[in-house]
């Protein structure tokens, strides 16, 4: 029976220690994948991709306009227009005193050295006079300007982006290889919860964690395996732990891990695998619980939404990124001006969600929502971090 008296050995275990004991243990997947880059969004590189070929492929012109050899304007300002080069076709040899119309993204002829913007000629039949100081090299894109053959453009651990999909197919990748998706299983613990959509009966609350987790999750390119809310019971937890364990890499609870007679998780833990870190001196989620089942990870967070939350962002968005193999995975930290006072502070390391504002100067500083419950959920919302 649980008495709610904090066990020997339950001393807080500080921030960076917690994080670091975590990190320690998350095991990297290994399996890959290969996938459209299409269908790539969100998920992790596994292997460096290198380019075959220069970015652009060919010289190129940056603008609509006439392709001249600029030595040609030293003694004279008008050329004859020889050839007509739209973007993808290819012209001929530019010969001596021509110029060639050419448009944007089309492949410099050989001979040129230069393009002239069209603004900045007059044209009477094949005739072009040109009004302006032409340099070698103006308005032409060079082979090879963005990526050089050979170059590596996307090193394996990267997160694939919007901007790394362009990246890719620049290059001719039509798919990439991939770590395979993190399966994560998620249930909720709780008998006062209703899920969205039902009517809500005295005493009951919408379950939020179970969106909260859904979005923070499908963020980081998981594929969640929902058990759903189960009942305050050790059973139907135990039953919860052995169904997550048996399909999923990793395992997330919600509620139900501090020391209160409703609460069954960490037990229900320690009967079928190991408990390795319990309670963390931070404010919120303090009864944060760290283990493992048969092999599959587990990490027990505190059921106040804003707990879920934050015990989120600081433990289980770096372990996840471990786990995929990521090469980055702390969050941004800024150092601005507080904007507040915090005429309370407490014993743990506070986690408050905070707002960034700049000011007309340019310098940032930070505000704090008022009510920084652990349930006041739109804290979340309103704020930038925390
Ligand atoms: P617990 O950690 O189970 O003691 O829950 C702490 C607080 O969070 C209680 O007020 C619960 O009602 C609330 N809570 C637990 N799970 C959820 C959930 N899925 N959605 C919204 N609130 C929850
Ligand atoms: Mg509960």
């Amino acid at each position: 029976m649980n008495d709610g008296c904090d066990r020997p050995g339950d001393q807080l275990i500080p921030y960076q220690e917690a994080v670091a004991r975590l990190l320690q243990q998350a095991q990297p997947l290994t399996e890959t994948l290969t996938l459209p880059v299409t269908e790539a969004l969100g998920q992790v590189l596994a292997e460096d991709v290198q380019s075959s070929i220069n970015v652009p492929p060919a010289d190129n012109s940056a603008m609509d306009g006439y392709a001249v050899r600029s030595s040609d304007l030293s003694s004279a300002n008008q050329l004859t227009v020889s050839q007509r080069i739209p973007a993808g076709s290819m012209g001929e040899p530019l010969q001596a005193g021509t110029a060639a119309r050419i448009f944007t993204g089309a492949v410099i002829p050989d001979g040129a050295d230069a393009v002239v913007m069209q603004e900045q000629i007059e044209r009477a039949g094949d005739l072009i006079t040109i009004n302006a100081s032409v340099q070698p090299g103006q308005n032409i894109r060079r082979a090879g300007e963005d990526i050089e053959q050979g170059a590596v453009i996307l090193e394996q651990g990267c997160r694939i982006r919007a901007q790394e999909m362009g990246l890719a197919a620049s290059i001719g990748y039509g798919e990439l290889t991939l770590r395979r998706p993190l399966k994560v299983g998620i249930f909720l613990t709780g008998d006062e919860l209703v899920e969205p959509g039902q009517q809500l009966a005295p005493g009951l609350i919408y379950d939020s964690n179970r969106y909260t987790l859904n979005g923070l999750l499908k963020s980081l390119g998981c594929d969640i395996i929902d058990l759903g809310i189960v009942g305050d019971t050790l059973e139907q937890t135990t039953d919860a732990l052995k169904q997550a364990a048996a399909k999923a890499d990793l395992i997330i609870s919600c509620g139900g891990v501090s020391v209160g007679e409703e609460d069954h998780v960490r037990i229900a833990l320690e009967q079928l695998g190991e408990l390795f870190m319990w309670k963390l001196n931070i404010k919120p989620g303090k009864p944060l619980a760290f283990g493992s089942i048969d092999g599959t990870a587990f990490l027990g967070l505190p059921g106040n939404p804003v707990s879920v939350f934050a015990t989120y962002c600081l433990f289980v968005s770096p372990f996840i990124k471990k786990m995929q193999g990521r090469s980055n995975l702390s969050a941004p930290v800024l150092q601005v001006r507080a904007d507040f006072d915090w005429p309370r502070p407490d014993r743990r390391k506070e986690f408050v969600r905070a707002r960034l504002h700049v000011d007309d100067t340019n310098n940032p500083s930070a505000t704090i929502y008022p009510n920084q419950g652990s349930g006041v959920l739109t804290s979340t919302s309103w704020a930038d971090g925390f």
